[in-house]
C-alpha cells in the first residue's frame, strides 16, 4: 500500500514572477488534508483548490478563480507529484510561483532534503488502460499502457541550437533529478517585444531562461545539449500532475505545449475507461 505524503516541515522561498516580474515569497506548508491547496496571504488567505476546471494556459499553466489567479504552476508541480507529496499548503503573498532560475532544481532539492511524512490515507495509483493520440496543427500526444511511468518529448525548432531534439525517460525521483529538474525554461528574444505586451515576461533575464537570438543561445552554456527537450518534459509532468493520482503509461509527445498538454488531461478525467486502479 502506497499511502498519501506531506513535507515533515516547512520550506520558504523568495524569487520573481517570470511573468509578472513581482517579487514573491513562497511557502510550502505541510497538511493533513490529503489534498493540495494554494493560498493567497495577499488576498485575505483566501485558498484556491487545485481543480481542472479553473486551470487555464497562458504560455504557463494557471489556476484562475472570480477571486483571483494564481500563475507558473508547473515546475513547482512536477517536483510534488514526483515525489508523491499530495497533501500540502502552497502559501504566496503574489500571484505568481518564482521562477527560481527558470527550472525545478531549487524547489526539488529543497523538498527531498525536508523529507517526507506520510498520512494514514492510502494513494490510489491508477494506470492507462487504453491508448489514445490527440492531434492539433502539426502537434500530438499519444498515451499507451505501460508498466512504468514514461515520457518521450520530440520537438523541432528551425534554430541551429535546437533542431530536433527526442528523449525518452522513465519518470521516477532518480530520473528526474539526473535527467530532467535542472532544466530551464527556454525563449526567443524576438519574441519578448510581443510577450511584454500582453503582460508575459516580464520578469523573464539571463538568470532565469535561457535566451536565443537568431544564430545562438546568448547566455551560455547550457547545462545539457539537449536541455530544450528536458524542459518541455519538465513542464508535460507538472500538467500531467493534474491527473491528481500517480499514473503509469507512456505519453509521447510531439511539438505540444500546455494546452495539449491540458486538452490530454481533460480528455482522460471526462472518459474514466482509459484508466483504471493500479494494484
Ligand atoms: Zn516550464
Amino acid at each position: 500500500m502506497v499511502r498519501k505524503r506531506t513535507l515533515e516541515r516547512d520550506l520558504e522561498f523568495f524569487g520573481f514572477g517570470i511573468h509578472s516580474g513581482k517579487p514573491v515569497d513562497l511557502r510550502l506548508i505541510p497538511s493533513d488534508t490529503g489534498e493540495i491547496v494554494f493560498r493567497r496571504s495577499d488576498l485575505k488567505n483566501k485558498e484556491f483548490r487545485l481543480s481542472l476546471e479553473n486551470i487555464k494556459t497562458k504560455n504557463c499553466t494557471m489556476l484562475v478563480t472570480n477571486q483571483g489567479k494564481i500563475q507558473t504552476l508547473e515546475h513547482l508541480l512536477a517536483v510534488l507529484w514526483v515525489y508523491g507529496i499530495d497533501s500540502l499548503t502552497i502559501e504566496l503573498n503574489q500571484e505568481e510561483i518564482p521562477s527560481m532560475d527558470g527550472s525545478a532544481l531549487h524547489f526539488a532539492r529543497a523538498v527531498k532534503r525536508a523529507g517526507f511524512r506520510e498520512l494514514p490515507e492510502e494513494k490510489n495509483l491508477q494506470k492507462i488502460t487504453q491508448s489514445l493520440t490527440i492531434r492539433d496543427e502539426g502537434a500530438s500526444i499519444s498515451v499507451d499502457p505501460d508498466a512504468e511511468f514514461r515520457i518521450t518529448y520530440q520537438i523541432e525548432y528551425e534554430h541551429p541550437c535546437i533542431k530536433k531534439q527526442d528523449l525518452s525517460v522513465v519518470i521516477n525521483p532518480k530520473n528526474f533529478e539526473k535527467e530532467i529538474a535542472s532544466a530551464r525554461t527556454f525563449g526567443f528574444l524576438e519574441d519578448v517585444p510581443t510577450l511584454q505586451k500582453q503582460g508575459l515576461a516580464l520578469g523573464g533575464s539571463y538568470n532565469n531562461t535561457v535566451i536565443l537570438d537568431e544564430t545562438r543561445v546568448i547566455n551560455g552554456p547550457l547545462r545539457y545539449p539537449d536541455e530544450f527537450v528536458r524542459h518541455k518534459i519538465l513542464d508535460l509532468i507538472g500538467d500531467l500532475s493534474l491527473l491528481g493520482n500517480p499514473v503509469t503509461g507512456h505519453f509521447v509527445s510531439k511539438k505540444a505545449g500546455h494546452d495539449l498538454h491540458l486538452r490530454v488531461v481533460r480528455f482522460i478525467l471526462e472518459n474514466p475507461e482509459y484508466l483504471s486502479p493500479d494494484r
